[in-house]
């Protein structure tokens, strides 16, 4: 039987997303309600390694819900993949009188808990916490969503202006290796085409496809390109190919960048963040460890990290047949 948790300590590590600081919220409020200390401790476990911590309470999170980005910031700790910075760590870990660990973040965040609980014995539970939806364990990361409402939201503004001129545009997503946000937000925004690393299509036959478009009396299209797309062409290449093979069209890049990681998160991702965060503690209460906390078929379920960190989060590929047959 492991040793009743009193004072847990809650980061965000690796890139931000919307709803984290609604996730620290539920983690910090669900502590109290289960008379448990909470801290926080800022950029991630670089800031553990130089002992950046403060107290949170109720109070100290209010406000948070709504915010975007995380108010414990988060970093990337070169340190940390290190015993001896693992070793500074525990240090002051137990100087703070913490017992347990909830990491938001993603696999990497997940892998370096899980060498801190190999390493020291401390219990550790993961949020999945990332807009590329690509953790296997859960259906939907936090901020996948509003990331997806973001795009959607700039496609829609894009099209407008592509309307106006019988343009073609190139609108690059993120995703790294991970197609979810190039397809969900291709399919809601009404995309001609998506590219996404799962399926390579082959210019060729995107090239056919939008001349099909155009033949049906298209006189404008819109391309979402994933960022980690598999044609071997940059975004900027691609459109170049286009423009040489389809000199009709005036073709535009537009690269959506960081904006998709910003912003306040959608009310779907500040409830995932409190049904996360709650069962993150509840976890803890019942002495468990090395799991990662997640929602599937609307069930919050728990997943061992080790899974979490190794398998692959598998793409929904149903969904390019409705893409294809939507854009006609
Ligand atoms: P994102 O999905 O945004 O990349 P992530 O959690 O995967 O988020 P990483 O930079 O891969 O981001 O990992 C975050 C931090 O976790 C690293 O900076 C490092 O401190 C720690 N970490 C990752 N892998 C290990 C490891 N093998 N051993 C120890 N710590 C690690």
């Amino acid at each position: 039987m492991s040793a009743k948790v009193t004072k847990v300590a809650v980061m965000t590590s690796g890139g931000d997303s919307p709803g984290m600081n609604a996730a620290v919220r539920a983690v910090v409020r669900a502590s109290i309600y289960n008379n448990i200390e909470c801290m926080g401790i800022l950029r991630g476990y670089q800031g553990l390694i130089e002992n950046d911590l403060i107290p949170l309470d109720s109070r100290s999170v209010r406000n948070t819900i709504s915010r975007g980005g995380t108010f414990l910031q988060s970093a990337r700790s070169k340190e940390f993949r290190t015993p001896e910075g693992r070793a500074k760590a525990y240090e002051n870990f137990k100087a703070n009188g913490l017992d347990a660990l909830v990491v938001i973040g993603g696999d990497g965040s997940f892998t370096g808990a899980m060498v801190f609980n190999e390493e020291y014995g401390i219990p550790v539970i993961g949020i999945p916490g990332t807009i590329d939806n690509d953790i296997y364990g859960t259906q939907f990361t936090l901020g996948y969503d509003t990331a997806l409402n973001t795009v959607v939201e700039a496609i829609d503004k894009i099209r407008d202006t592509a309307s106006s001129h019988n343009r073609l545009f190139f609108v690059e997503v993120m995703g790294r290796d991970a197609g979810f946000i190039a397809l969900n937000a291709g399919i809601g925004a009404g995309a001609e085409e998506i590219l996404i690393p799962e399926e390579d299509m082959g210019i060729e036959r995107m090239v056919e496809s939008l001349n099909r478009s155009k033949i049906n009396g298209k006189t404008s299209s819109i391309v979402v390109v994933a960022e980690g797309e598999r044609s071997g062409k940059s975004v900027f290449e691609l459109a170049d190919y286009v423009e040489e093979n389809m000199p009709e069209y005036d073709v535009r890049v537009s690269v959506l960048g960081h904006m998709q990681r910003g912003g306040s998160p959608s009310c779907f991702d500040r409830v995932l963040a409190g049904r996360l965060g709650v069962k993150a503690v509840d976890l803890l209460v019942e002495g468990k460890s090395n799991l990662m906390v997640g929602i599937n078929n609307n069930k919050i379920t728990a997943t061992e990290l080790e899974k979490a960190v190794k398998l692959h989060h598998d793409i929904n590929t149903n969904l390019l047949r409705v893409a294809d047959i939507l854009s006609t």
